[in-house]
């Protein structure tokens, strides 16, 4: 069977020899040296000035909402994981769906001041697939109404922006480790933060621990393992091989679908540096995209409706209708990607889609 991704799994004695720290040290977690390591060595490789692990990628939302001291409505993308917008309800605020644009598939940065209101507080908005939000209008935007932005960058990893890291925009960003992702810990995650703001993550994401006994305000826990740091050095020393392989494997999506005039592919933002950790195809209608997702699968090939369903239809939210997003979410298909795509598996993957579309 193939899967739309697969987990890097680095040689096993690698991984055994960096754990021999932890079992030296008798200290398998509470911000060991291997999680110090790791935040050392993510600084270096992604360009930032700082970054907190946690244990996973969606309690750094769910803090950063806290840090920032959001309440009432945050707008946000209809089009991302449920993370996303269950953060929001979770931390006891209430998403404010805002459209996407059909290119980018991100916020639609035009509409996003008719959806302000006095109760709004800040913006949570996805790079989809690692592609930017229009940031700039964003920043813009947060400026004159004195909202905070917080992005979910689970897809960013090494994803770069006018030369920048994509990490560095919006007062928070978060990154997801998990073992789905282009970069992971198994289970992981991470915040990227203003200065100014490092100190009431850091305090929010060890239950407001200063001290043994002294705290500095509310906290939960939220802190990354030594067995997760471990997986993360072992993972990051073959992260060039990881990007260079699925770069190679996108690439040849792309040259062998992008003259299908039936299909819709992803646009880039200019100026971004991609980590081409996603392949989406959107299909004219959802009839052809699930014949597509049928066809592969009896092939075995499982391809992933990544996103599904538009998240202002969750039966949680009262979310207004957003059709672009409905109609996106119907018709996207995200196909297998991973470092270890064989391109026999890969040009059997293309000829299924071709078929469908043809047909
Ligand atoms: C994976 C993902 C998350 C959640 O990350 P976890 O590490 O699984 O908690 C949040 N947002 C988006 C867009 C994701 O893809």
């Amino acid at each position: 069977m193939i899967n739309v991704t697969k987990t890097f799994l680095p040689p096993q004695s690698e991984y055994t020899a960096i754990l021999k720290k932890a079992w030296d040290a008798g200290w398998i977690t509470n911000r060991g040296t291997l999680v110090k390591e790791l935040e050392a060595e993510l600084k270096a490789f992604l360009n930032v000035p700082n970054i907190i692990a946690m244990t996973n990628g969606t309690l750094p939302l769910q803090i950063a909402i806290k840090a920032l001291g959001l309440t009432g409505e945050i707008i946000t993308t209809p089009f991302s994981y449920v993370a996303t917008t269950s953060s929001i309800v979770w931390e006891g605020c209430t998403p404010v769906f805002v459209d996407i644009d059909p290119e980018y598939l991100t916020i639609d940065e035009s509409k996003i001041e008719a959806a302000i209101t006095p109760r709004t507080t800040g913006i949570l908005a996805t790079h989809v697939f690692g592609n930017p939000c229009d940031v700039e209008t964003i920043e813009k935007i947060a400026q004159k109404h004195n909202l905070k932005v917080i992005y979910d960058a689970a897809h960013c990893f090494g994803v770069t922006y006018k030369g920048k890291s994509i990490f560095e925009y919006g007062d928070v960003s978060t990154c997801s480790f998990h073992a789905t992702k282009l970069f992971h810990t198994g289970e992981g995650g991470a915040v990227f933060c203003k200065q100014e703001l490092y100190d009431t993550l850091y305090y929010h994401h060890n239950f407001g621990h200063a001290g043994p006994d002294v705290f500095n305000g509310l906290g939960i826990n939220a802190k990354m393992s030594e067995l997760q740091a471990a997986m993360g050095l072992a993972v990051l020393k073959h992260i060039d091989f990881i990007i260079n392989a699925r770069k190679r494997t996108f690439n040849i999506y792309l040259d062998s679908l992008k003259n299908n005039k039936k299909l819709k592919m992803l646009q880039v933002r200019k100026n971004t540096t991609l980590n081409y950790s996603y392949f989406p195809i959107i299909s004219p209608t959802e009839s052809i995209n699930i014949k597509i997702k049928d066809a592969l699968e009896q092939e075995g090939i499982m391809a992933r409706r990544y996103f599904y369903p538009s998240l202002n239809t969750l039966e949680y939210v009262k979310g207004k209708r957003c059709p672009i997003a409905e109609s996106f979410a119907k018709r996207i298909l995200c196909l297998p990607l991973s470092h270890d795509l064989p391109e026999a598996d890969q040009k059997r993957i293309i000829a299924v889609v071709n078929k469908v579309l043809n047909d």
